[in-house]
């Protein structure tokens, strides 16, 4: 049985992934000082012998007595408005809170993963996106305190692992939806969930030409363990390559839903990316993984984990 450090562990993908590992017969400690999460999202885990929650703030050192393994690291704000409310802090916690736990994998001398995101790539200028380019980031927009943080983690994590050998993997997670999302977190998928649920017109921000690539909750977990059990210390993409538009995304919900809602037209934030396509060919190299839920098939569970909230 593996001791495993979970970081953020109340948020949408930790909440899952604390799960996952104790069905699969590990001790789980999550980290999390719910400043984007809820403790609601941990409720089964609590139940588990297993389970511990700390209530820490990853930007103060944190100190464990027991042994640690494994350290999931995903602890940052992750949606555009509200990584955007507190800039400097989302920086903080990608700097000082990266580097503290990175100490904390090298003291217990354990493996840790960083969870970070296609944003790297910033507003990409090939498609799709392989881990080899280097992305074309504003170092000053209003996106720049999340792209940039992660950024300097992955620098981190590497230079982590050059200086003091600790056992670091990135993996680049493209965006990904499933249950636990919190309805109120103004990403797309919720938003236009929410929206059809409560009868309100969905909002398309631009003309919903821009693309994303969406990908199941599960799927994401599936590659996140197998990088951890692996020896791979480079970033690697995990993400679905199926590429829609915002647009598109909006008809398929109203179609699940049989909804006939409108969409009304908003401006597009500042430096939001014109498109995002995983290139997955590492990982189907290295990992053996590929993504296997499809997309309407997610949204369905999706649409019913939030009609329950
Ligand atoms: N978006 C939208 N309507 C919404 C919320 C988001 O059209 O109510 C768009 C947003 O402008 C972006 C895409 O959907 O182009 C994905 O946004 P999200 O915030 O989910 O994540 P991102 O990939 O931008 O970090």
């Amino acid at each position: 049985m593996k001791t495993i450090l979970v970081a953020g562990g109340c948020g949408f993908i930790g909440s899952n992934l604390c799960l996952q590992l104790l069905n699969d017969n590990n001790k789980v400690i999550c980290v999390d000082n719910l400043y984007s999460s809820k403790i609601e999202n941990i409720k089964l885990c609590m139940t588990n012998k297993n389970f511990t929650y700390i209530n820490h703030n990853i930007i103060e050192p944190l100190h464990i007595n027991d042994t640690i393994d494994e350290i999931y690291h995903l602890a940052c704000p992750a949606s555009p408005p509200i990584y955007q409310k507190d800039p400097i802090y989302t920086l903080k916690t990608n700097f000082i809170g990266t580097m503290n736990l990175l100490e904390l994998a090298k003291i217990k001398n354990a493996k840790i993963l960083l969870a970070s995101t296609s944003e790297i790539y910033g507003e990409p200028q090939v498609s799709p996106q392989p881990e080899t380019y280097r992305g074309n980031v504003n170092t000053i927009g209003i996106r720049s305190c999340y792209d940039e943080g992660k950024r300097i983690a992955e620098t981190l994590f590497m230079d982590y692992h050059k200086q003091y050998k600790v056992q670091t993997h990135i993996v680049r997670i493209f965006n990904t939806y499933g249950p636990n999302m919190n309805k109120n977190d103004g990403r797309v998928v919720t938003n236009f969930i929410s929206q059809i649920l409560t009868n309100k017109p969905i909002t398309l921000y631009g003309d919903g030409s821009q693309t994303r690539s969406f990908q199941y909750i599960d799927d994401l977990l599936n590659g996140m363990i197998k990088l951890m059990k692996s020896n791979y210390i480079y970033p690697v993409n995990i993400g679905n390559p199926n590429e829609i538009t915002i647009k598109k995304l909006a008809s398929i919900l109203l179609e699940l839903t049989n909804s006939d809602l409108k969409c009304i037209y908003k401006p597009l934030p500042l430096d939001d990316p014109t498109n995002r396509n995983p290139d997955i060919q590492l990982a189907k190299t290295i990992l053996n993984w590929e993504p296997r839920v499809e997309l309407k098939t997610g949204l369905i569970k999706t649409i019913r984990y939030l009609k329950n909230c």
